[in-house]
């Protein structure tokens, strides 16, 4: 187990087990959850464009079905270990939980650098993976989006693996596709999208206002790009962004339309021309700012780093970014976390318009998805809110983290006591 996995799979459990202590639910509910119900674990053979065959190693974990199918992303990454998708795929069952979705949680990976791979050998490990997985998967069953490292072109190739073993067009089977396969146009920028919302919400009821506010990001990916973009369109100053490339730091302002070009173009924000660059990947989260977004990767703010952030307000883009030590020392020092699994959820929201509308024929358009998507990430921060208000009469050191995860297994207690597991 490599450190950094078991930093996540221990920063998530501790977080599962507090929730359930504060919420004052039976001990079972942790029994339940600190195990994922199943977990497959496959190779992949794939023949190389040299000739060789390499074997890839792949998982798929679900976490928990007690509220529907499961779901999850696939992400493609070099350092994936079973662990961390344990991890990942149980934050997915509290994530789904809290956002009021009929999903259970799940999370799929491969022990791959797909940027190492020719297009034609990662269509062929994108379907050496359904082959090896399809029967624990389907629009009932377990529901795939993508994740790091996988995109709409992996999730078109999937989908037409699943539907040609199963002999039918089975779109609501992964979601994240292309429009052109019932994709939803909001996917590509959901999370981002939902992160922008809830910094707004957050900037409102934490700083006063959200007007003339600056923000930090730390990833530029994804969810770190379509943060800035969504967020400086919402009256926010992006003053800050690292990658793994670096950190630019302009105090007048980073234009994120012309950093989402440089990136596409060179690959890092440090080809960013204007404001001062660095080669710090993390400068992002002590930059001088009033919030700063961790939209990167997982155990980013430590116990070792967390008093060297500046801001007042901390939005998780990334999954697990703050290990619970690290959160610690912000409560202290009066920081809100806004926690990934209510921060992040834009992206399975979005996966979930896409999947209803695969399963009734339907395609009602980009206006009509957004709006979905923005209403259920205000009503969801709405409810932890309130969550948040009636926990700390009970436990004033409770944080919105714990309120988030207290509402999700409140949800789940509840659907696992009708269908007879508690
Ligand atoms: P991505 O691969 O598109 O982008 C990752 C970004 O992080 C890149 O800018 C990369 O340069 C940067 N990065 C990588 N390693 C770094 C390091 N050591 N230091 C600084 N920067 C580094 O990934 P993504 O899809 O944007 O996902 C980012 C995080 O958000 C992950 O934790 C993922 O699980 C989570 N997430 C993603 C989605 C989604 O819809 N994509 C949804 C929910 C949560």
């Amino acid at each position: 187990m490599s450190e950094a996995s078991s930093q996540l799979l221990r920063t998530v459990l501790t977080t599962i087990r507090r929730g359930v202590e504060l919420g004052g639910f039976p001990e079972q509910l942790y029994t339940l959850l600190s195990k994922p119900e199943r977990v497959v674990s496959v190779t992949i053979p794939v023949r190389m464009d040299d000739g060789r065959i390499e074997v890839f190693e792949g998982f798929r974990v679900q976490h928990c079905s007690a509220l529907g199918p499961y779901k999850g992303g696939i992400r493609f990454h070099p350092h994936v270990t079973l662990e961390d998708d344990i991890a990942l795929a149980a934050l997915m069952t509290i994530k789904n939980s809290l956002a009021g979705l009929p999903y259970g949680g799940g999370k799929g990976a491969v022990r791959v650098d797909p940027r190492r791979l020719s297009r034609r050998e990662l269509e062929e490990l994108s379907r050496g993976y359904v082959r090896a997985l399809h029967w624990v998967l389907g629009e009932m069953l377990d529901i795939p989006g993508p994740d790091a490292g996988t995109d709409p072109q992996v999730m078109a190739w999937m989908v037409d693996e699943y539907s040609k073993i199963r002999g039918r067009f089975a779109p609501a089977a992964f979601t994240g596709k292309p429009v052109e396969l019932g994709g939803d146009p909001v996917r590509v920028y959901a999370t981002g999208f939902g992160c922008a919302i809830v910094t707004k919400l957050a900037a409102e009821e934490f700083l006063g206002s959200s007007k003339g506010l600056t923000i930090a990001i730390q990833g530029f990916g994804n969810v770190g790009s379509w943060h800035a973009y969504w967020a400086s369109k919402m009256g926010f100053k992006v003053v800050a962004v690292s990658d793994i490339g670096g950190t630019v730091y302009d105090p007048s302002g980073i234009d994120v339309e012309r950093a989402m070009r440089v990136v596409r173009e060179t690959g890092t924000i440090y080809n960013y021309p204007g404001g001062e660059r660095s080669r710090d990947t993390r400068g992002a989260l002590y930059a001088d700012a009033d919030i700063v977004a961790p939209d990167a990767l997982e155990n980013q703010l430590t116990a070792e780093n967390a008093r060297l952030v500046r801001a007042r307000l901390v939005v998780e883009g990334a999954n697990g970014p703050t290990t619970p030590e690290a959160e610690r020392i912000l409560a202290e020092r009066g920081v809100v976390v806004v926690p990934d699994v209510l921060a992040n959820a834009g992206g399975v929201v979005a996966s979930y318009l896409e999947w209803v509308q695969n399963v009734q024929c339907w395609s009602w358009g980009e206006e009509e998805s957004r709006s979905r998507l923005a209403k259920m990430m205000e009503s969801n921060f709405r409810r932890t809110l309130g969550v948040w208000g009636r926990l700390r009469e009970r436990a004033a050191e409770a944080t919105l983290r714990d309120a988030a995860v207290v509402a999700a297994l409140q949800r789940l207690h509840d659907a696992m006591r009708w269908r007879g597991w508690l």
